[in-house]
Order: structure tokens, then C-alpha cells, then sequence
């Protein structure tokens, strides 16, 4: 992902990505969202429901539970052409959406975000048409 798109995530959801800045070696997290651009509205809705979940949930729970509820991202890639959210904490629930939406990433554009589908041979990525006429000229 850019610097740029990758820091606003980072930034806005701060709890989630708490080990972004860490040293590289300790944590695949601090490698950053090793995925293109185009997920960044679905990741970005994904940390949202996560967080409100939590912070809804939070008012029930000691400081403690709380804690070990929050999810903390360990590595967010893309994988064979699908997004792939490894975090550690959460629960049932949190599981449910992260499943979500890596399943919807085999459905958007990594690149643009547009509608795409599974592109196999070579690298497998999903793309939309367009991009992959750029990837592979024909
Ligand atoms: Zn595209």
C-alpha cells in the first residue's frame, strides 16, 4: 500500500495497528498493509466495525477483558489473490467480519477497487478488467 493510505489507516486506527511502528525484524505488521491500494476502503471498513464492536462492547468488560478483546494486526497481505488480517486478541464475532472481508477481496480490484475477479498465471492477483489489460498487454 502507499505510505500515504497506509499511515491514514495506521493513524485512524491506532489500537489495531499498534505494532506498525515496531523494529521490522519483530513483527510482520511493521512491514506495513502489504497489499495494493485498491482494499484500502475495505480494510478501512473493516477496522471500523472492529472498533465499534469493541468500543460498544467495552462498556461491559473490565479494563482487563478489554484488552485481551482488542485485536492487534500481525500481518495484513495479500495471498494467493485474496486479502489475508492476522491479528491476535478478538473474539467469535471480530473472526466473523475479518472473514468477511478477505472472502470480498476475491471480488475488488486490488489496484483500483473497481469490481474484479481472480486473475491466475503468473502472479494470481484479483483485478477488474482494466488493470489487468495494463498487467498483461495483449
Ligand atoms: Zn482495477
Amino acid at each position: 500500500m502507499t505510505p500515504e493510505k497506509d499511515a491514514q489507516l495506521c493513524t485512524k486506527y491506532s489500537k489495531i495497528f499498534k505494532n506498525r511502528d515496531m523494529a521490522k525484524f519483530e513483527t510482520p505488521i511493521a512491514r506495513g498493509l502489504e497489499c495494493d491500494d485498491g482494499w484500502f476502503d475495505l480494510i478501512s471498513v473493516l477496522c471500523h466495525n472492529i472498533q465499534n464492536y469493541i468500543d460498544w462492547k467495552s462498556s461491559t468488560l473490565s479494563s482487563e477483558e478489554c484488552e485481551n478483546l482488542q485485536p492487534v494486526a500481525d500481518q495484513v497481505k495479500q495471498k494467493f489473490g485474496g486479502l489475508r488480517f492476522y491479528i491476535t486478541g478478538g473474539d467469535e464475532r471480530i473472526e466473523g467480519m475479518i472473514m468477511m472481508a478477505e472472502s470480498m477481496s476475491y471480488k475488488l480490484c486490488e489496484w483500483c477497487g473497481n469490481k474484479g475477479k481472480l486473475r491466475s498465471g503468473g502472479w494470481v492477483t484479483t483485478l477488474c478488467d482494466s488493470c489487468d489489460a495494463q498487467q498483461r498487454p495483449r
